[in-house]
């Protein structure tokens, strides 16, 4: 009696919590008109089968009743952002800084930020990165918030005071705080001309212990001398490069450093959002000169690294405030404006990013044993990569978090 009264109880509270607990391990299938795998392949009119939180098959379409039919669109592994600020954000008066503001506060923007990235087709995010991203990832991930998976830097190193010994202590600390990635500023922002800051010995140390210690590190670097000294040192990546020339890129390939430069979001949503960030720190008027004059450089070496074939171009837009949910706009820049071929600009998105954070055995891609990551967009993004920004569905981990796709 007790038993059946709180069952009833339960089922009249709490219905959609009950049938996903019911459910879990239940199959699910999708069928999509198009499928990319995220490595380059494409099948048509094909079905992928979930098993739990896993994909078990990705096959072709039967007669077959399936979970989710799209015919007319594309199906594709969750989109993948390695550099984000997952907790940046405008305040109650709109700016870029939020003195007075309270920790609860500022960690309800995070999850802001995360829900639209998710939303946005980003099942996995990088944030590069901030304490507080660790009880975010961890909430994340446990199942409490939605969001993307998150990984964090933690604390950035900024300080070029440190002794080479005090860098690898920097390392190794943050390795303790929870940081999946160690994050370096190896030269300044490009408000200020993106020159060399910390020394090569430091950039080294920093490199070696983060390796040591079987963490990838990612490196602020715009000056051609600090992008040298970092693919020298053996860092996994380097972010932003805006000062690199042929020969620059041609050690990044042949040293296996991944690149990932910004070319469509990151100064593009500073000079949308101006009023929102002028008059803080170094953006003011100069600050914004060079980012405006920046966007046609950042074009310009976008160009330059297209032709070094062997260069492992990564997808991280540095999403500050403003750019979350707007991930994809880097893609489609790069894919539409500057000639990338789309299939390459998938990759970079998707299962290159997951090589590049360490997680291509589980994400980036689609196939029997991964996660099942995966998004539906609104049309062909082979031919038209705007695709990327019409998300109509949205699973992670085998539990769908977005599904708008109405009269597929
Ligand atoms: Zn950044």
């Amino acid at each position: 009696m007790r038993t059946r009264s709180l069952v009833a109880a339960l089922a009249a509270s709490s219905i959609i919590s009950l049938t996903s607990v019911a459910f879990a391990q239940r199959t699910i299938t999708i069928r999509a008109g198009a499928v990319l795998d995220g490595k380059g392949g494409m099948q048509r009119n094909a079905v992928i089968v979930v098993e739990g939180s896993r994909i078990a098959k990705v096959g072709n379409a039967s007669a077959e009743t399936v979970t989710y039919d799209f015919p007319q669109y594309t199906l594709m592994p969750g989109m993948i952002d390695a550099h984000v600020h997952v907790g940046a954000h405008f305040g109650k008066d709109g700016r870029a800084v939020t003195p007075g503001e309270t920790p609860a506060e500022a960690a309800l923007y995070g999850v802001q930020n995360a829900y639209a990235m998710l939303m946005a087709g980003f099942t996995t995010v990088q944030s590069i990165g901030h304490p507080t991203d660790v009880p975010l990832r961890d909430a994340i991930a446990s199942g409490r918030l939605p969001g993307p998976r998150l990984l964090t830097a933690v604390q950035p190193l900024t300080d070029t005071s440190l002794t080479v010994e005090q860098v690898r202590a920097h390392v190794r600390k943050n390795v303790v705080d929870g940081a999946d990635v160690i994050k370096i500023f190896a030269s300044k922002s490009i408000r200020e001309g993106g020159g060399q800051t910390l020394s090569d010995e430091q950039i080294l140390a920093a490199c070696s212990e983060a390796k040591a210690l079987g963490k990838r590190i990612w490196v602020h670097a715009h000056a051609a001398s600090a992008v040298r000294a970092s693919a020298i040192a053996g860092c996994t990546t380097v972010t932003h490069g805006s000062q690199i020339t042929d020969a620059e890129a041609e050690l990044m390939a042949s040293r296996d450093t991944y690149f990932e430069p910004q070319t469509g979001l990151l100064l593009q949503n500073y000079l949308e959002n101006k009023a929102h960030y002028l008059g803080i720190g170094n953006y003011n008027e100069a600050g914004f000169k060079f980012m405006e004059e920046g966007i046609p450089l950042n074009d310009a070496v976008f160009k330059l690294s297209l032709k070094h074939k062997n260069l492992k171009m990564t997808m991280g837009t540095d999403a500050v405030a403003g750019a979350h949910g707007r991930n994809a706009n880097e893609v489609i820049h790069r894919v539409k404006l500057l000639g990338q071929p789309a299939m390459d600009g998938i990759i970079g998105v998707t299962s290159l990013n997951a090589d590049a954070m360490g997680i291509a055995d589980k994400v980036g891609s689609l196939g029997p044993g991964m996660e099942a990551d995966m998004i539906v967009v609104a049309g062909d993004p082979l031919t038209d990569i705007t695709a990327l920004q019409r998300v109509v569905f949205v699973m992670k981990g085998g539990k769908v978090y977005r599904n708008v796709a109405a009269g597929q």
